[in-house]
């Protein structure tokens, strides 16, 4: 099995390292990461300039850096690799919960893999303190792994690990409004400047990523890419449209 692994966070974080040592117990691994970090970059691909790839050394893996977005790394390391059969990104040095996974670029390696036939899954820790412990993590990684090889249905998957997993918990994305309030400031030539921050505005629901990584849990999310509201449509076709009644 041809397993690819990309990140947000730049080909030298210790956590795509680790992410690779699990992985090579279930295949051959190639990591194609951003040259620098990308994170909260999203699904952003780079349409106006050519992207380089470059052989560099991560330990004992094969490895190629990219000047580009994690979305990037995915579609020019399938081309230069002639397809995968898994990409997995991160580990992030941070979670991905809830509203989040809209600006996560460890989430778009694995939609990017998604989008071109593959399988994408795509882990999280915490790390607001401290750099994660992840010798501590890595079984429970390669548990993770060996849970989802077994259910192929499974296209496109969010994981997140706390620090200390007490086991595993499927889930569904935390929705909740957050509050993307910006904070304004000055920098040291007294300019204003603003940093947009991303707080959850209030408790999680039970059953969701959040709630499962708050008590301890590790939080396995399965997603799609389907972004179709399929409630409202199915009332809109039921109902002849606004359009046809002027008639
Ligand atoms: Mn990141």
């Amino acid at each position: 099995m041809r397993i690819l692994i990309a990140n947000d966070d730049g080909i030298y974080s210790p956590g795509i390292i680790a992410l690779a040592e699990v992985a090579a117990r279930f295949g051959e691994v190639r990591i194609v990461a951003p040259d620098v970090e990308q994170s909260s970059m999203g699904h952003a691909i780079t349409a106006n300039r050519p992207l380089s790839y470059l052989k560099t050394r991560v330990k004992e893996f094969d490895s190629y850096r990219v000047n580009g977005t994690p979305a990037d790394c995915v579609a020019v390391g399938l081309h230069q690799w002639g397809g995968a059969d898994l990409i997995l990104s991160g580990i992030n040095l941070g979670l991905n919960l809830g509203s989040a996974l809209w600006h996560s670029g460890t989430l778009a390696a694995a939609k990017q893999a998604v989008l071109s036939g593959a399988r994408g899954i795509a882990f999280s820790t915490a790390a607001e303190h401290e750099e994660p412990m992840f010798e501590k993590l890595q079984p429970h990684v390669e548990a993770v792994l060996k849970v989802l090889l077994r259910q192929p249905s499974l296209q496109l998957v969010n994981v997140n690990l706390p620090p200390e997993p007490k086991g595993i918990r499927w889930t569904r994305q935390s929705i909740r409004q957050y509050d993307g309030r910006m904070v304004q400031g000055k920098d040291p030539m007294g300019r204003e400047i603003y940093w947009f921050t991303v707080v959850p505005v209030r408790e999680a629901e039970e059953g969701t990523d959040r709630w499962a990584v708050e008590h301890g849990w590790i939080s396995i999310t399965p997603l799609r890419v389907d972004l179709t509201n399929d409630i409202e449509l199915a009332k809109l076709a039921a109902a002849p449209t606004s359009t046809e009644g002027e008639k």
